[in-house]
């Protein structure tokens, strides 16, 4: 009979251990207590080809570390009883998991072989492992079984048998810690070689490490084996300690760690592990993140990735913007030609084609500007953005996932406050969210941006993209800072923990994309299609009734009548044939056009000022000419709370009208150049007000909805637009100081 082999079952929890242990054991085994504590021992006895061997199972521990009972009394197992072998059963699902534990095995340097379990379930999974590119990695044995089963156990047991009648010294494994640590363990494992300190029960490696690691049991047993070692040991630790706080602002135990799983990765990347979910594309992202989450480029890296997505949207969506442009122009002029002039006409042209239009013109912009933001969102680097943002959000008394909301809204530009005031349901925090969805409409929506863009190209022609971009930060800064405000104030409260995971990095799919952009773009569209349209209909009513007196109307036909007289017939028959279309103008005749068109422009111009619309603008100009509005601008302001978009018609309106010498031809961009109201300060005052005032109602409805009552939606209008007000007035008194 030979001598009995005795053997350890170590492994996480739920690794299988208790069902390897079973099915090697039967019934023969005995449970008990560990002594004086009440984790189980549990041992049994079997015979293989006349070899008896005796085994314990271990309780289940995911480390070596003195912090839980389980894992004192699986280490001290293992260095006081001193097995012939561990079996270490490993879990092939989990793999990465479970070799932290293998690897403070192979530290101790413990007669080892791994029983690879679950690789049923790992198939399952899709997760294949090879296991002698495994053993030769880890220098160990690896057998794959299926406990439950019991495949492969017969195998495991033999080479368990070989292992434990072969290797008769313990053996550490030498990984490496980092430079620092490596060179102070050399010296200590030395110190504590050379005067057997600790080592009639723990390998000297072994202790070092526990030294290291700053391990209670290890450091108490030390002080009562050799006291005077033992001090020179603490001190040691001590110096690397205050170094590594010092340069890394880590402790040697988190190195350790971190070293351990580093070994762990760098095994597993070298071919053990075939996914069929493609793990490598988790280190690809690791990787790539290590650069674009960097804290110092991170956020240099993406300020220009978003300002790239500026310089893209917006040079490659002029042309189509101005093929929409004369798409609505060519309706609109079909609809003057064919139509009977009256209301209808007006209503159809000046209310559904104009209002419409506007709103469908920038359609390719909010498109590409989609586009290039589903681009971020589906590679994942969006959610990048919110990690990085976390950091400043939390200054400001927000969450990383208040992030979406500001985006969706036009963080970037050219998003909704709609959506955006939904979005924030993802926030948890009543507090934070209350602040983000208060705030996002700060941000520069689909409906703003034509605004910003026709004032920024008509008064800052050469740097578009950089004064949005400036523009959109500083949108960003003023949410940011009303946030603070708001959470220092009315929405005072604790921050919630941010906890984020970050998807791996992926090639963003063309199908995936165009979907994507397609949803929002419909959004847009939808809103432009219904509530745009009623709201551009009410607005030309307000704009048009009650319409000129009688005796203003006859005025401008007899300036009409008159001018006409003061041209030849010929003229006059040569713009009746023109406008039949049967006909060419000569130069004179087109004069006479320009100036007639002058005239009904002044008419309409007019009109406007005896309008509704026109009565309250001019009512508020007093109070508004402080920040530099005159009453037609505050017309489109007013249009402007019903919805964004109708600003840029009713200026069109408003300032078609004859105050100066104007070409019918000029765009209104030209036509705000030349007027004298209008100059670089008030155009950036009228930014400015846009940018920050009451919501479009539409939001403010949501807004209502969300909040769950009224009051704070009334409580955005009327904020928003006193600080939008102060902010513009300051802007064009400061502007005109410094002008
Ligand atoms: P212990 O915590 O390490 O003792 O783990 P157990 O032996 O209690 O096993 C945990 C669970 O895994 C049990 O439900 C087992 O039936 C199951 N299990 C163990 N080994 C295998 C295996 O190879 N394949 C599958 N599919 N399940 C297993
Ligand atoms: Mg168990």
């Amino acid at each position: 009979m030979k001598k009995p082999i005795t053997m350890a079952l170590a492994g996480n929890p739920n690794a299988g251990k208790t069902t390897l242990f079973n099915e090697l054991t039967g019934s023969r085994q005995h449970v008990g207590n560990y002594p004086g504590i009440t984790v189980d021992h549990k041992r049994g006895h079997f015979t293989y080809k006349d070899q008896k061997v005796t085994i314990t199972d271990l309780p289940g521990t995911y480390s070596l570390t003195a912090y839980s009972v389980e894992e004192i009394v699986s280490r001290d197992f293992l260095t006081n009883n001193r097995p012939d072998v561990v079996i270490n059963i490993v879990d092939a699902s989990n793999l990465e998991r479970n070799l932290y534990l293998t690897t403070q095995f192979l530290e101790m340097g413990v007669p080892l072989i791994i029983a690879l379990n679950m690789i049923d379930v790992a198939k399952d999974r899709g997760i294949t492992v090879r296991c002698e590119k495994l053993a030769e990695l880890l220098g160990v044995q690896v057998v794959p079984i299926i406990a439950r089963s019991g495949q492969g156990t017969e195998e495991l047991i033999k080479q368990a048998i070989e292992v434990a009648q072969s290797e008769k010294i313990w053996n550490p494994k030498d990984i490496s810690y980092g430079d620092d640590l490596d060179e102070v363990l050399m010296k200590i494992v030395s110190i504590i070689s050379d005067s057997s300190f600790l080592s009639s029960t723990y390998p000297p490696h072994y202790t070092g490490i526990k030294y290291l690691e700053h391990d209670d049991q290890i450091l108490t047993l030390g002080q009562k084996a050799d006291p005077v070692i033992a001090q020179k040991l603490e001190q040691m630790v001590g110096a690397i300690s205050d170094h590594l706080l010092k340069t890394m602002e880590v402790y040697p135990e988190s190195m350790i760690a971190d070293h351990r799983y580093g070994f762990i990765k760098s095994i597993i990347r070298q071919g053990v592990l075939t996914h069929k979910f493609d793990i490598d594309r988790l280190y690809t992202s690791d990787k790539i993140d290590k650069v674009l989450t960097n804290r110092l480029i991170g956020p240099v890296i993406m300020l220009l990735i978003l300002f790239g997505l500026y310089q893209f949207t917006f040079s490659w969506s002029e042309l189509p913007v101005s093929w929409m442009e004369s798409l609505f122009g060519w309706m609109g002029g079909i609809a003057d030609t064919t139509l009977p002039d009256g209301p209808l006409k007006s209503m159809l042209i000046s209310g559904v084609i104009d209002g419409v239009g506007g709103v469908l013109g920038f359609v390719p912009l909010i498109m590409f500007m989609f586009f290039g933001i589903a681009i971020l969102e589906d590679s994942g680097y969006l959610a990048r953005v919110a990690f990085m943002m976390d950091r400043i959000f939390r200054i400001f008394g927000l969450h990383g996932s208040s992030v979406m909301p500001f985006i969706v809204s036009g963080g970037i530009a050219g998003g909704c406050a709609v959506p955006g005031v939904m979005a924030t349901r993802t926030l948890r925090s009543p507090k934070e969210r209350m602040a983000t969805l208060l705030t996002v409409p700060f941000m520069n929506c689909g409906a703003k941006v034509p605004v910003l863009v026709l004032l920024i190209g008509a008064f800052f022609t050469d740097h578009q993209a950089l004064y949005m971009f400036l523009f959109t930060m500083l949108a960003w800064f003023v949410a940011l800072v009303v946030a603070k405000f708001l959470r220092m104030t009315v929405l005072k409260g604790e921050a919630t923990p941010f906890v984020m995971e970050l998807p791996p990095y992926r090639f963003p799919t063309l199908r995936g994309l165009v979907i994507h952009t397609w949803e929002r773009t419909w959004q847009y569209i939808k809103k432009a299609g219904t509530v745009i349209l009623g709201i551009s209909i009410i607005l030309w009513a307000l704009m048009t009734y009650p319409g000129l007196p009688e005796s203003q109307q006859d005025n401008f036909s007899a300036k009409r009548t008159a001018i006409s007289q003061s041209y030849p017939e010929s003229i006059r028959s040569e713009l009746l044939a023109y406008n039949q279309e049967t006909g060419e103008l000569s130069k004179k005749g087109k004069q006479l056009k320009a100036e007639l068109t002058i005239i009904d422009q002044e008419e309409s111009g007019a009109g406007l000022r005896y309008s509704i619309a026109g009565k309250i603008g001019t009512f508020l100009e007093p109070v508004s000419s402080l920040a530099g509005f005159d009453w037609r601008t505050n017309i489109a302001l007013l249009g402007g709370f019903a919805a964004k978009e109708v600003i840029i018609s009713t200026l069109g309106t408003a300032y078609s009208m004859g105050e100066v010498e104007v070409d019918a031809s000029d765009s209104l961009g030209e036509r705000l150049v030349r007027d004298p109201h209008w100059n670089s300060v008030v155009a950036v005052a009228v930014l400015i007000f846009i940018m920050f005032y009451a919501p479009c109602f539409v939001t403010v409805v949501c807004i209502a909805k969300e909040a769950g009552s009224w009051k704070w939606a009334f409580f955005s209008m009327a904020f928003n637009t006193v600080f939008a007000f102060l902010a513009a007035f300051l802007v064009f008194q400061i502007g005109n100081l410094l002008g």
